[in-house]
């Protein structure tokens, strides 16, 4: 048993008891959100935090009063060994939730072995219910492949299944009346995520779209819905349409800044500590993971410095005196 230390909090009296790590920046797919259609050189293998760097930094925040953790990516299921550092991580006992967000393509063959090394939750993204526009949309992906992921994963007694669908101007937000009647015959909590501009050019201007469209597409088909509270639910708004198996979430980065309410920090695959998603503050923690007085020390100073809110609602970035953006695609930080 780890010998409990009191919670993090931030210098704006945020509490975290969450943290996500980014297992590998390498993905299957190149999403127009998240990656360059060319690609991104992805880091060679010794850059990469290895399973007992992860496990040992897990236990390390667990002492710190870390309860959550997300695995994520680029695609955490590229990571040979990510059966490993479920159960590593699953071991710990003040680890009380571990969760994983997906492509889902992975799924059809290993759902099962992740729920049995003690995966609790998933997050699965998905667009678009064509297959045509996936494919475009994922730069390649395959629709009935992550159906079946999806179908797969539901049979087994995960934690509520949450969908991730990012709402892109002009490619998918015809379909938002197909994803809300989704959670009709569908147990999951759907969630429409405004498109964020990281490492993104003008285009991303026009590609935005806020999330008023959601409220609009119950209106039109009177479809009459009520805010709801799920468990460990994050910055999520929820809601559910009567009647409905399944349930919706707007999370809002850009048109309803959530900061206020930020319980997180995130672990680059690189070994680098981000307090914020926006911004490039972010301090290299690996040297420190098997000496935990200076572990700690460093996440001390990551929260110490955690900037009070992002600026992504400043369309023109230049208007943001003394900081800067990340460098990092989202691929590189996990989302
Ligand atoms: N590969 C996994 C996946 O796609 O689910 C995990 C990594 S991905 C970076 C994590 C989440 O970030 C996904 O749900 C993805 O849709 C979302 N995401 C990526 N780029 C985004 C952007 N620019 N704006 C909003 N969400 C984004
Ligand atoms: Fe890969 Fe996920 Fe980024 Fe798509 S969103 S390119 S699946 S890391």
């Amino acid at each position: 048993m780890l010998k409990q230390q009191a919670v993090l909090h931030d210098s704006f009296g945020r509490r975290h008891d969450y943290i996500r790590i980014s297992v590998t920046d390498k993905c299957n797919l190149r999403c127009v959100y998240c990656m360059p259609e060319e690609g991104l050189p992805f880091f060679p293998d010794e850059r990469v935090l290895s399973c007992a760097e992860i496990i040992q930094m897990v236990k390390n925040f667990a002492r710190m009063g870390i309860k959550k953790v997300r695995l994520t990516g680029g695609e955490p299921l590229m990571r040979s060994d990510i059966i490993e550092i479920i159960k590593g991580i699953s071991a710990i006992t003040e680890i009380d939730d571990i969760s994983m967000t997906t492509n889902g393509l992975a799924l059809p063959k290993m759902a099962k072995r992740l729920y049995q090394a003690g995966l609790n939750r998933l997050n699965i993204s998905l667009d678009t219910f064509d297959k045509k526009r996936y494919k475009e949309i994922t730069r390649g992906g395959n629709l009935d492949r992550l159906l079946k992921g999806i179908d797969t994963a539901s049979q087994l007694p995960f934690k509520k299944i949450k969908i991730n669908t990012v709402i892109i101007n002009g490619q998918n937000d015809h379909e938002i009346a197909d994803f809300l009647k989704y959670t009709f015959d569908h147990d999951v909590n759907l969630r429409f995520i405004e498109f964020m501009p990281i490492q993104q050019d003008e285009r991303w201007k026009k590609q935005y779209r806020g999330l008023d469209a959601i409220f609009n597409a119950c209106q039109t088909n009177h479809w009459i819905y009520e805010p709801i509270r799920l468990d460990g639910n994050g910055p999520s708004e929820n809601y559910k349409i009567g009647g409905a198996k399944g349930s919706f979430g707007l999370i809002h980065p850009i048109s309803c800044n959530f900061c206020e309410s930020c319980n997180r920090l995130r672990i680059t695959a690189d070994g680098y500590i981000k307090s914020c998603l926006y911004w490039d503050d972010e301090e290299n923690i690996r040297a420190a993971i098997f000496d935990f007085d200076s572990f700690r020390e460093k996440i001390q100073h990551a929260l110490a410095i955690k900037p009070k809110n992002h600026e992504m609602a400043l369309l023109n970035q230049e208007q943001v005196k003394n900081k800067k953006p990340t460098w990092r695609h989202m691929s590189q930080i996990g989302g």
